[in-house]
């Protein structure tokens, strides 16, 4: 676990926008103000608006500001039998969208290499041809060859080694950034990772706790996730 801290590699390299997802209360109250947040004429009003599709229908649900609920409404064409809390589906579908981006990054390929046993290895075999020539076991012509290639690996070695350092990647630079994004923007990235999220009908009865896995999300590489409480952002 690594609270407050985007680390990559095991070692941390920025702050992390995670916080507001741990603590429960200031997402909801950081989503509730998504409904006032105006960005340009253009602009839908909700974060998941045409986003969510109704179970029964498949109709786009849309975002209604009189009770704070994402629904498929007769309105516009749909069955009208589903909706679901604003600030629930927009807290897991977000969640749902920054860990897939964050997902993709740590699966970069990343070697895990000892470079510098690789390359004191690579020392110690040139010192060795180097010991030999100089006490006569090989000549000038023997030694040059192999000392040539062995610094050209030498080269290679540490070349890689400051490839491997932990750099920050484009998607890792848009989860920072994410927060400080509009409406639009938001909407934007959350495109770039889910195409859409099928809303089935609410799991929980009573005062029993939200059960994400009415979303099935649909991931743009083609692959479907029904999310669970198993991978609630508290934990993350
Ligand atoms: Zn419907």
């Amino acid at each position: 676990m690594y609270y407050g801290k985007v680390t990559f590699k095991g070692e941390v390299i920025a702050d992390s926008i995670y916080p507001a997802l741990v603590d429960e209360d200031t997402w909801l109250a950081a989503q509730a103000n998504l409904a006032n947040d105006s960005a340009g004429t253009n602009t839908r009003r909700y974060l998941l608006s045409g986003i969510l599709k109704c179970r029964y229908c498949l109709s786009p649900m849309k975002g209604n500001p009189s009770n704070q609920m994402y629904r498929c409404s007769t309105t516009y064409g749909g069955c009208g039998r589903l909706s679901v809390r604003i600030a629930q589906a927009d807290r897991w579908i977000v969640w749902a969208a920054l860990d897939w981006a964050r997902s993709s990054r740590t699966t970069l390929p990343a070697p895990k290499r000892d470079y510098k046993a690789e390359e004191a290895s690579l020392r110690a075999e040139r010192a060795k041809w180097q010991e030999g020539y100089r006490a006569g076991l090989y000549t000038l012509a023997e030694a040059q060859g192999p000392i040539r290639e062995l610094d050209a690996k030498i080269k290679a070695v540490a070349k890689e080694a400051v490839k491997s350092k932990p750099r920050m990647n484009a998607v890792t630079k848009r989860l920072l950034d994410y927060q400080k994004m509009n409406l639009a923007q938001k909407r934007a990235f959350i495109s770039e990772q889910i195409t859409d999220v099928v809303v089935g009908p609410a799991l929980s009865r009573g005062n029993q706790p939200f059960n994400p896995a009415r979303f099935e999300v649909h991931y743009t590489d083609g692959s479907i996730v029904t999310l669970s409480r198993d991978l609630d952002p508290e934990d993350m």
